[in-house]
């Protein structure tokens, strides 16, 4: 193995599998170092995989990749202690090639995308923890890994390793993240054999769902639950920002158990048995909590770049698409020599001129917000059930005498205008 390459890429998740894929198939000699025994082993999702930004990257990928399920249905479900409003889209045009998402078990997809970047010419080294960067005169020009011959050279180092990238940090890019900029999210991959997955969530076979559950899934802390499809098992979690737990004085795992005994979702999971555990934390500070992403060599992709989208969960997709334009700036600095910090700057102007950096920007006080004003989970879901149990149940009086009663059960004139404030409020946030 020749100690100097052109690029060392750190972790191989979606960001850094990206980009080293797109640099080898441009001839340029890559190598990606991954602690995992392989890459997947410790990448957590729910997950949803985008079809969009990876078909940019392997058009037709969905032919050959380990997916579990295109996803025709999306619901979403405001939960209560006993009752759940519920709506969502099924489109059947998402039941066709080239479809629109699809479920993903990361631990077979890694290792696919992987594979695929290792066929262009990429160097994958798994089982190999990179310890800090080397910095000479103040440029990045190399890493020292935990193997015994464990310095690696390059003109630049990519680093993609994921959430509180501790690289990043060596590097003074951040500081040690607040708890109100990183959510802890715990999930279990339940076994359940695959037609009655079918029968229960409505599906055809190769046909996928996904309920994404708010209010009673986190008791009211700012998060979300989750439970989707895949082939023959279903996916379930639930992900709460630190700080939240931290404050409710709430265990992850507790949380994961409540939701899972609520008699909301337990029909959905009835009869399954649990096959992994998994937890992982998730960049949901956003464009506030971005830190510095490029420096003399070195440039910073995906969820170590604090690339989420915690509004839309979405990841994996702003993983690819910065470890894309990491890869092309990389390659307009090789053409001309230059790896200083002013050329590699190219990467972050590209990515904020992105959906990448446009959505983060659009988000960019909304976690924040809701984090601050915890009534829209604690008090406004439980209203909204509320209000939709009183309209659905027939006893006999008019619905105008309904719609008084549940505005009367709103509470105050002043209750009232507290919450046309925090309207008002929430839709400067998300606009
Ligand atoms: P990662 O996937 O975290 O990859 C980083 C890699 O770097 C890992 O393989 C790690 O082992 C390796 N690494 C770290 N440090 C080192 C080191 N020092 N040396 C060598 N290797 C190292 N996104 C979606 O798009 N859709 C979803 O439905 C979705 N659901 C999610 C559900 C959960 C429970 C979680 C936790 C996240 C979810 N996300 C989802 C977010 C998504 O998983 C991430 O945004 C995405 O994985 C980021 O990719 P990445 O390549 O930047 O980082």
């Amino acid at each position: 193995m020749p100690d100097k390459f052109d690029v060392i890429v750190v972790g191989a998740g979606p960001a850094g599998i990206s980009c080293a894929y797109h640099l080898a198939k441009s001839g340029v000699n890559v190598i990606l170092i991954e602690r995992g025994e392989y890459p997947g082993s410790k990448n957590v999702m729910g997950g949803v995989l985008y079809r969009k930004m990876m078909d940019d990257i392997i058009p037709g990928f969905y032919k050959e990749a380990p997916l579990e399920r295109p996803i025709v249905e999306q619901r979403f479900m405001m939960l209560d202690k006993e009752s759940a409003l519920t709506f969502g889209y099924k489109g059947l045009e998402w039941a066709e090639e080239p479809y629109n998402n699809f479920t993903v078990l990361r631990a077979k997809f890694d290792q696919w995308f992987a594979s695929k970047a290792e066929a262009e010419g990429a160097l994958l080294i798994n089982e190999t923890v990179v310890l800090e960067c080397i910095v000479e005169d103040g440029r990045v020009i190399g890493v020292r890994t935990d193997r015994p011959d464990g310095e690696i050279y390059a003109d630049v180092v990519v680093l993609a390793d994921g959430v509180n990238s501790l690289l990043a940090k060596q590097l003074g890019f951040h500081k040690e993240f607040k708890p109100n900029e990183v959510a802890l999210a715990t999930m279990e991959i339940l076994k359940l054999d695959k037609a009655i997955i079918e029968d229960r969530f409505n599906l055809e076979p190769n046909q996928g769902c996904t309920i994404e559950i708010f209010g009673d899934a986190t008791k009211g802390i700012l998060g979300t639950g989750f439970l989707y499809t895949n082939k023959d098992t279903l996916s379930i979690g639930v992900g709460t920002l630190l700080s939240g737990l931290i404050k409710h004085k709430i265990k992850p795992y507790e949380l994961l158990e409540y939701v899972k005994n609520h008699p909301m979702i337990k029909p959905y999971i009835k009869g399954s048995e649990p096959q992994e555990y998994l937890a992982h934390l998730i960049p949901e500070g956003g464009y506030h909590s971005m830190p510095k992403i490029v420096g003399n060599g070195v440039i910073v992709v995906g969820d170590a770049a604090q690339l989420v989208n915690a509004i839309h969960r979405e990841g994996s997709n702003m993983a690819m698409t910065s470890g894309i334009l990491a890869a092309e700036t990389i390659l307009l600095a090789k053409m001309t020599g230059d790896y200083s910090e002013n050329m590699l700057d190219h990467y972050r102007m590209k990515l904020m001129d992105s959906f990448v950096g446009k959505d983060l920007k659009k988000y960019k006080d909304a976690t924040h917000h809701f984090d601050k004003f915890p009534q829209y989970f604690e008090k406004y879901i439980p209203l909204m059930n509320q209000a939709a149990s009183q309209m659905f149940t027939v006893d006999g009086s008019s619905k105008k005498e309904k719609q008084n009663k549940i505005w009367k059960d709103i509470g105050s004139a002043g209750e009232k205008m507290k919450i046309a404030r925090d309207l008002v409020r929430a839709w400067r946030v998300m606009k």
